[in-house]
């Protein structure tokens, strides 16, 4: 605060010298005399008042206790910054029956909450597993019945596939989601309407489904990252699996908090 003003009040003089020089040349038309005595007693006057409010007001400051030099605040501030930024993992087509129950143990021993969007033809038979996702505290989304793409289908065709998967998430958890991640995320925005169900997409795909190397996805993540990213992963691969726990670690040692798409977007 103290800088910034110093920096206003330096940058100050200069330009009333312009400013004093171009007014008199441009009123009095005639040859410019700036007349440095002249303008040198002016900048005391007027600016000598300004310091010295600025002076008794940083004074004060420092009386109580609050630090005077921004320069000195830049590590507290970029520390509190980063502890703000927010990131949500999602994981997209489960549960499944080999790789889901992995990944809720490593995301809990990491006190990192996550969304799945789920197919609802894999939650009837993984009913557990839901079960598990929602007592974890996860989010749970809707990802069609049978991971369709829903622009493809009459609009009938498409809320019931929107529709068969929240019953199946409802009788099995008590709620109903709220959210869908459209597959291939092709959506109709009609539908927004028809079924009262919220869009989700992604900011980063690092494509975790077309490798088996956890490092490479891992890395298009941790690369590109910003705060308040949605992050599409499956949990359909071992690969997929270590990549999100590799994510974690490196992006939890960089200050992000993993929170729920809900949280992202309404808190
Ligand atoms: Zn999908």
């Amino acid at each position: 605060m103290l800088g910034n003003n110093l920096y206003l009040l330096t940058w100050n003089i200069p330009c009333r010298w312009v400013f004093f020089c171009d007014t008199k040349h441009r009123f009095r038309k005639k040859k410019t005399d700036c007349g440095m005595k002249r303008f040198l007693k002016r900048i005391v006057s007027v600016d000598s008042v300004l310091l010295c409010l600025l002076v008794a007001v940083y004074t004060g400051k420092m009386q109580s206790g609050e630090v005077l030099f921004p320069v000195m605040q830049t590590e507290d501030a970029r520390q509190r910054d980063i502890q703000k930024k927010k990131i949500a993992l999602t994981f997209d087509d489960g549960p499944n029956a080999d790789y889901t129950g992995i990944l809720l143990e490593e995301l809990k021993k990491r006190d990192v909450q996550a969304t799945f969007f789920l197919l609802g033809k894999q939650a009837e038979s993984e009913p557990d597993i839901v079960r598990q996702i929602k007592k974890d505290g996860h989010n749970i989304g809707n990802h069609s019945y049978e991971h369709v793409n829903l622009q493809n289908l009459s609009d009938e065709a498409a809320i019931e596939q929107v529709n068969k998967t929240n019953e199946v998430i409802y009788e099995i958890t008590g709620e109903y989601p709220i959210f869908i991640r459209p597959p291939f995320g092709s959506w109709k925005s009609n539908l927004d309407y028809e079924t009262d169900m919220i869009e989700v997409l992604w900011d980063i795909d690092p494509l975790d489904w077309n490798t088996h190397n956890a490092d490479a996805v891992a890395n298009r993540v941790i690369d590109k990252v910003e705060d308040n990213d949605i992050i599409l992963l499956h949990d359909a691969s071992k690969s997929s699996v270590e990549a999100a726990v590799k994510i974690v670690d490196e992006l939890q040692k960089d200050g992000y908090e993993f929170v729920t798409v809900e949280e992202l977007l309404f808190e």
